[in-house]
């Protein structure tokens, strides 16, 4: 695989970040993931703006220009040779060779590291099919999930407490209510209606969430944007995640409890596929 850090184009053996990166000892950094279709990127506008966000409200320098980022993933995508897959973009605050809560003078370089990942059979996949098993747990997360930052461990730790329960993700409750899956924006569809946690710095704004509540307005779809219980999803018709690499996936089962027939409902079905065509035709 050919990567990309600060500049360069190398082979992944021979990329290297210092140790004192700040992105390593304090998880001091931001990230985006960005599909490919096609050969093309999905939504690449939604997540440079996003990764703007996050940048300012960490006061993180930007490593570079929006149109420069453009030309990088397409870049990884042409030397890599991906038809489908993700890019992996990591920014950090750099280092200025030391370890030291303060943050380093203004003047230091961020750190910019991406990489792509292929995934053939992505759009077509096989875990979409059967749907995925959502165990629930409790949100121990900071309180900036806006922000899209590398801190990852409790989330990964989730995944691990979902595997170890025969599950496949984890949606996580705060104060007795959903925030979100480990990975995902998290929804529920009862007598027709989706049901999403509205925005707020309780949960990222997934890139996947803005398209598909759109989609879902256009095809007339009825959405409720407000807090709900894992109760009620696991009453619900159907349920389903939203995210960039995985983009709609039906969820079948709720701690336990098997939603409707315990296949994937039709509307998370209809709203992966026209997602997908979507996507497809305005990919770049
Ligand atoms: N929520 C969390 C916690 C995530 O980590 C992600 C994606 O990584 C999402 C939601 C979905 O966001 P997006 O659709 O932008 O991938």
């Amino acid at each position: 695989r050919t990567v990309y850090v600060n500049g360069e184009y190398l082979p992944e053996t021979e990329a290297t970040v210092s140790i004192f990166d700040r992105g390593f000892l304090f998880a001091d950094a931001v990230y985006e993931v960005t599909s490919v279709l096609d050969g093309k990127l999905i939504d690449f506008e939604g997540h440079a703006v996003r990764l703007e966000r996050s940048l300012n409200e960490l006061d993180m320098q930007a490593p570079c220009t929006k149109e420069e980022l453009l030309e990088i993933h397409r870049k990884l995508v042409e030397l890599n040779g991906i038809e489908e897959g993700l890019i992996y973009l990591q920014v950090s605050r750099g280092s200025d060779g030391d370890r030291d809560f303060v943050f380093p003078s203004e003047d230091t370089k961020p750190t910019l590291v991406l990489f792509t990942q292929n995934k053939p059979g992505l759009a077509n996949s096989s875990a979409a099919q059967k749907g995925a098993k959502v165990i629930s747990i409790e949100d121990i997360r900071w309180g900036r999930r806006d922000i899209k930052t590398v801190q990852l461990l409790y989330p990964s730790m989730g995944k691990m407490m979902a595997k170890a329960a025969g599950a496949d993700d984890a949606w996580m409750i705060e104060d007795g209510y959903v925030t979100e899956g480990t990975s995902n924006n998290a929804y529920y569809v009862k007598d027709g209606v989706i049901v999403t946690r509205p925005l707020s710095n309780d949960i990222l704004h997934g890139i996947t969430r803005k398209a598909v509540l759109r989609l879902a307005e256009e095809a007339q779809m009825k959405i409720e944007e407000r807090l709900f219980t894992i109760d009620e999803a696991k009453e619900a018709d159907e349920a389903f995640t939203t995210s960039a690499s995985a983009f709609v996936m039906p969820v079948v089962e709720v701690d336990g409890v098997a939603l409707g027939d315990g296949t994937p409902g039709p509307i998370a079905k209809r709203l992966r596929e026209i997602y997908l065509e979507e996507s497809r035709a305005q990919a770049i």
